[in-house]
Formats: C-alpha cells, structure tokens, sequence
C-alpha cells in the first residue's frame, strides 16, 4: 500500500464516519491522523471527481461531504447554507417530493436535487 493509498483509505473512513457533516480541507486535514497537505489536497479532487465525495459550495469556501456513488443519485438531500452540513433524504419522501413538483410544474425532477436552507444547529 503506498502511502497516498493509506491517506485516501482514511480520509474515506473518516466522512464515512461523519456522513451528515461538511469539512474544509484544514479541517480535514486536522481530523486525520498522518494527512499531509498536498496529499489531502490533491486526494479530495479526486475522490470528488470519483463521485465518493461532494464539493459543496459555502460562506467559508469549498467544502466536501461524504457521498454514496450507489445510494446518492437516487435521493434528495437538504443542505445547509451556512455551515454546509447535509442530510441524505429518505428515498420515499424523495419520491413523494419529486411528484409533488412534478404534478404541480411539469418538470422532471432529478432524483439527488439539493435543497438549500438552514440546519437547526445553525437557527438556534
Ligand atoms: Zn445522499
Ligand atoms: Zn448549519
């Protein structure tokens, strides 16, 4: 196992851990025993690229979050804009959702679509 190998497997271990939250990449590379920097850098491209994270746009720049490539395209997700935390929506209120807005516009809805709005940690 190369060493960038070793980094890659922990940094997925680590938002599998923390699927419902979004990290910048110092956080990261704060949470991550033995991440180096422009590995962490260069790491978290990729596996956006890859599909197993997301890149979320935020107030304090880009942030990444755990993604399911299986289970991902196939429900809704609600995502704060504050702190760019994210909760994976069921795939039944995802469906009831989609044809809810389907019915009412006309519009084929994707099926991952991203709500934006505030979390409950971020309203208090
Ligand atoms: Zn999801
Ligand atoms: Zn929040």
């Amino acid at each position: 196992m190369s060493y960038s190998t070793g980094q890659k497997e922990r940094i997925l271990a680590f938002f599998s851990d923390n699927r419902e939250k979004a990290f910048t990449s110092e956080e990261i590379i704060g949470c991550v025993p033995g991440a180096v920097q422009s590995t962490v850098y260069r790491l978290l491209q990729r596996l956006a690229e890859e599909g197993l994270l997301m890149k979320v746009p935020s107030e304090h720049g880009a942030l990444y979050r755990y993604s399911d490539p299986e289970r991902c395209p196939h429900h809704m997700h609600m995502e704060c804009t504050v702190c760019g935390r994210t909760c994976h929506l069921d795939e039944d209120i995802s469906d009831r959702i989609r044809r809810a807005i389907e019915e009412e516009t006309g519009f084929s809805v994707l099926p991952s679509t991203v709500f934006r709005g505030i979390c409950p940690e971020c309203r208090k």
